[in-house]
């Protein structure tokens, strides 16, 4: 009986602290960073943002410990979320709803910084060999895990070249992204696809999935490392512009089935 009238007791404080505190941070002034007159009614109904892309990269290094090296050092100003090892080793750097700096300079279907927005992977690979069984399986383990935690559609996982077409071009074109598709991850069509529009702009196209097409040679460039890795040619084919076509009506599916708070 003592103990229960304890307990209950420290309910009834924990219970008070609790409303204590949530009134106090709804009361906390807001740091201001317009200029402009604005009344401050702090609302408590608010979280973390969350990451609504995953950006690959291969580490162009040999080992996870050269790797390491780069992206826990404060001169180099880069990281990742995470780090893939060639035999499976998860090594997670960066809080995943921190901004990690791993895309730099990047853009992708409007978003100009994916720094701010997505989880970076680094896969340990030197970017001139495939990738290794335990990594890819143990990434297939993460993505599907970051997917579904954070709701990212599928689609939304992409390369570090596919956001920054012309200055990276990571991961190389021996990147699975095949197998991750059968998976559920990541986008993809199989053949055959229904012809694209006579006189389908390439630009448009290509802007249309995600790319910015400044400098349309790289976005082809990526483009193909991406989804038609076995063709080094300059040029889009035909059969190519169906393909953009087909990827572009499963991303606005997909991207549309998946609701936030
Ligand atoms: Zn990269």
């Amino acid at each position: 009986m003592q103990d229960q009238r304890t307990m209950r007791c420290w309910r009834v404080k924990v219970a008070a602290v609790a409303a204590v505190s949530l009134l106090l941070s709804a009361c906390a002034p807001l740091p201001r960073y317009t200029t402009l007159p604005v009344e401050m009614r702090p609302s408590p109904n608010f979280g973390d943002r969350r990451p609504n892309y995953v950006i690959i990269h291969h580490t162009t290094n040999d080992s996870v410990e050269q790797a390491l090296a780069t992206l826990t050092s404060r001169m180099r100003e880069v990281s990742a979320h995470y780090l893939i090892g060639r035999d499976g080793r998860i090594i997670y750097l960066v809080d995943e709803q921190k901004r990690a700096w791993h895309a730099g300079d990047s853009y992708w279907g409007g978003n100009r910084d994916l720094n701010s927005s997505s989880i970076g992977i680094e896969l340990d690979n030197n970017g001139n060999e495939p990738f290794a069984e335990a990594q890819i399986s143990v990434l297939i383990d993460l993505l599907r895990d970051l997917t579904a935690r954070w709701g990212i559609p599928p689609a939304n996982i992409i390369g570090h070249g596919d956001v920054s077409p012309g200055r990276k071009v990571d991961p190389s074109a021996y990147f699975p992204w095949r197998r991750l598709a059968a998976a559920g991850l990541g986008l993809w069509c199989e053949p055959p696809y229904a012809p694209a529009p006579a006189g389908a702009d390439d630009a448009a196209l290509l802007a249309g999935l995600g790319y910015d097409v400044t400098r349309l040679p790289a976005a082809v460039a990526a483009f193909k490392r991406h989804w038609a890795p076995e063709d080094t040619t300059p040029a889009l084919s035909d059969g190519q512009r169906a393909l953009l076509q087909c990827l572009i009506g499963k991303q606005q599916a997909g991207s549309s089935s998946v609701s936030y708070q």
